[in-house]
């Protein structure tokens, strides 16, 4: 590439020269598959190993057959749902199962059209890109994905004012697996580029036990299935948290015990980590006493309420609302949050808030 070409906007301190030489160290917005990832050895690598979302692998599995079968590229893959429900490792599956490489990196990190240039320009013939959470992509860096995803060139615009002119880079065949949390925050162009559209759902405790059951194998932990249903139901539906619970439960059973995950180990470790039956941890139980206690049971914005307990509202949103809505805490309304009956009787209060005018008189009688 002629030093000219090397001062288009946006890529200046980019240097595509490294990557179209396949050169090592990886683009600063790309990571390689797997590096730096704790998780790894636990990751399903093949959809027979994935538990669960049966509707989504048996499809999947349907359209990566099919794409091998043409020998051509899959379309491109959007899959959105909670964290932590397997989105990445799925998007490590289909590169698997393609035989084909994949280049993880993240919409927040992509925020110069310079750094997705890179990233597309780097990809081997068939390779499969993953950006996680493309719902964060800046839009004038998510405008240069639509004709990579629709035709593999970019035009990238050189200079500006009258002596502006586009070049045109063009790439490889790739498949775009996108990720995200929040598929209602992708704009319609993006959204409605995608050919395969799969939303995850929660697990159930079922899946979760064969799920920590799986994992405790992998990693050499003795684990009774008793202790695997406790973790499992406690788990918040999902893989991830049940994981990392193991790997908690397996910590107290080391110290505490035998080195055995028995059930009351379990219970044990599970009561001293502050995660209750319904698998509320401390983080759930402050949101749903803020709304009842600062805020008579809502309606509330999810900003008041993060705010009100330190927390980063976007976190409230995609993390710990989602559960709570679906075990039935918590209602989301025109008007904000709402508590549920459930929430009230979870801890013990009567279900109805008293009025706010009554709770403000209470205060004052009581500081008088
Ligand atoms: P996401 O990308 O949706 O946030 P990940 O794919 O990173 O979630 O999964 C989080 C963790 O949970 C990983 O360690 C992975 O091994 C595990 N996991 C997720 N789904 C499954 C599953 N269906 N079976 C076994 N383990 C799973």
């Amino acid at each position: 590439m002629r030093d000219e070409d090397r001062k288009i906007e946006g890529l200046e301190d980019f240097d595509i020269r490294g990557v179209e030489l396949g050169s090592d160290p990886l683009p600063p917005s790309l990571s390689e598959d797997g590096r730096k990832d704790p998780d790894k050895l636990l990751r399903p690598q093949r959809f027979e190993d994935f538990t669960g979302q049966p509707d989504v692998v048996g499809n999947l599995s349907v359209f990566v057959k099919a794409a091998k079968m043409r020998g051509e590229t899959l379309d491109h893959v959007l899959l959105h749902g909670p964290p932590g429900l397997g989105k990445t490792t799925l998007s490590q599956i289909i590169a698997n199962e393609l035989g084909v490489g994949i280049k993880v990196t993240s919409g927040p990190v992509l925020d110069k059209p310079g750094d997705l240039a890179g990233v597309l320009t780097s990809l081997e013939p068939g390779e499969v890109l993953f950006i996680d959470e493309i719902h964060r992509m800046p839009p004038v860096v998510e405008e240069y994905l639509y004709s990579a995803m629709e035709d593999y060139r970019i035009d990238i615009l050189i200079d500006k004012g009258p002596g502006a002119r586009s070049i045109r880079l063009d790439l490889e065949p790739f498949t775009l697996i996108g990720a995200t949390t929040r598929s209602g925050l992708l704009t319609a162009p993006l959204r409605d580029r995608f050919g395969i559209n799969m939303h995850l759902e929660y697990y159930d405790a079922e899946m979760l036990r064969e799920i920590v059951l799986r994992s405790a194998g992998i990693l050499g932990i003795e684990c009774e299935e008793r202790a695997a249903t406790e973790i499992a139901n406690r788990s918040r539906c999902t893989p991830r948290v049940a994981n990392a619970l193991l790997r908690r439960v397996r910590d107290f059973a080391q110290v505490k015990g035998t080195g055995k995950v028995t059930h009351e180990v379990a219970c044990y470790a599970l009561e001293a980590l502050n995660i209750d039956e319904y698998g509320l941890d401390q983080i759930d139980r402050k949101i749903l006493l803020a709304i009842m206690d600062k805020f008579e049971g809502g309606p509330v914005g999810v900003e008041t309420i993060a705010t009100s307990i330190g927390e980063d509202a976007g976190t409230v949103e995609d993390v710990y609302e989602p559960f709570l809505i679906k075990e039935g805490f918590l209602k989301r309304t025109p008007r904000g949050r709402v508590v549920t009956s459930l929430a009230y009787t979870h801890f013990g209060r009567p279900s109805q808030a008293p009025a706010r005018g009554q709770m403000l008189w209470d205060e004052q009688d009581f500081s008088l």
